[in-house]
């Protein structure tokens, strides 16, 4: 059995301190590969050192919403001139964070623009950040997929119905997260349900929202086999079943990671 963490966040200093360990115990737990998440661009070195120190590591490059304010004007250029390096293997994460709003919302919508254009132009995935602001990013997908197609994954998914489904829709995938697992996540639940199998993808955020039975603890990749557990109970197929679907559909779209990547050569 084998798991991708599509989106983790290896910089962060809660993790950052045992990263050798952190990284092992994820190895032991059957996650072959992790996604190590851009959140600035400008701190885009310490990201591809990581992804460069482990073989078993990729990245991203981008700017967080939440940051969307100190890096505005960040040109798609710059974006895409950094995402040539063979480890980075999505754009992001950028979108809408209308919880915290930590970034004027013009800012974040601007920069939300810029990285899909990068992913447009590179073909890599943008790794959406989607937060109480489902009809403003579903008002942008729809837009700018028809200036032309770009693919892209609803990170940490725990928006409504709706987004679900225009992210299906306009060719997304939906990743979940810790959150899957949350008792009062019932309706989360049945929206994964009704999802198609192929868009599916599983996710921790660590050092965030780690998933029962850690719930309130440092999340770490180790723990997405709990949402992955979780998510083959909510379809009703076995863990091995929902290793391979996943796993399958990150290789799918995280297509710049190499097939040897996965097999440990
Ligand atoms: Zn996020
Ligand atoms: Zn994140």
């Amino acid at each position: 059995m084998k798991l991708i963490d599509s989106h983790c966040h290896l910089d962060f200093p809660d993790l950052e301190a045992e990263r050798d360990e952190v990284i092992a115990r994820a190895g032991k737990a059957g996650v072959a590969l992790m996604v190590t998440i851009s959140t600035r661009v400008r701190r885009f070195d310490s990201i591809r050192a990581i992804a460069e120190a482990y073989p078993n590591v990729f990245c991203s490059v981008g700017t967080h919403p939440h940051n969307a304010g100190e890096e505005e004007g960040i040109p798609a250029a710059e974006i895409i001139s950094l995402a040539e390096h063979p480890k980075v293997v999505a754009i992001g994460e950028a979108g809408l964070d209308y919880f915290y709003d930590k970034a004027p919302r013009d800012a974040q919508a601007a920069g939300f623009r810029t990285h899909i254009a990068a992913a447009r132009e590179t073909g890599l995935p943008l790794v959406i950040h989607a937060r109480d602001a489902d009809d403003d990013v579903a008002a942008i997908l729809r837009d700018e997929t028809g200036k032309g197609a770009f693919p892209f994954i609803l990170h940490c998914f725990s928006s409504g119905r709706a987004l679900a489904e225009t992210g299906i829709e306009l060719g997304g995938y939906v990743s979940f997260s810790g959150i899957l697992t949350f008792k009062k996540s019932e309706e989360l639940r049945a929206i994964a349900r009704d999802l198609p199998r192929d868009r599916l993808l599983v996710e921790t955020d660590a050092p965030y929202l780690a998933p029962t039975p850690h719930r309130g603890k440092r999340n770490e990749p180790a723990y997405v086999a709990h949402t992955a557990t979780v998510l083959a109970e909510t379809l009703a197929v076995g863990n091995d079943e929902i290793a391979e679907i996943t796993t399958e559909n990150a290789m799918r779209i995280f297509s710049r990671i190499p097939r040897s990547a996965l097999n440990g050569a």
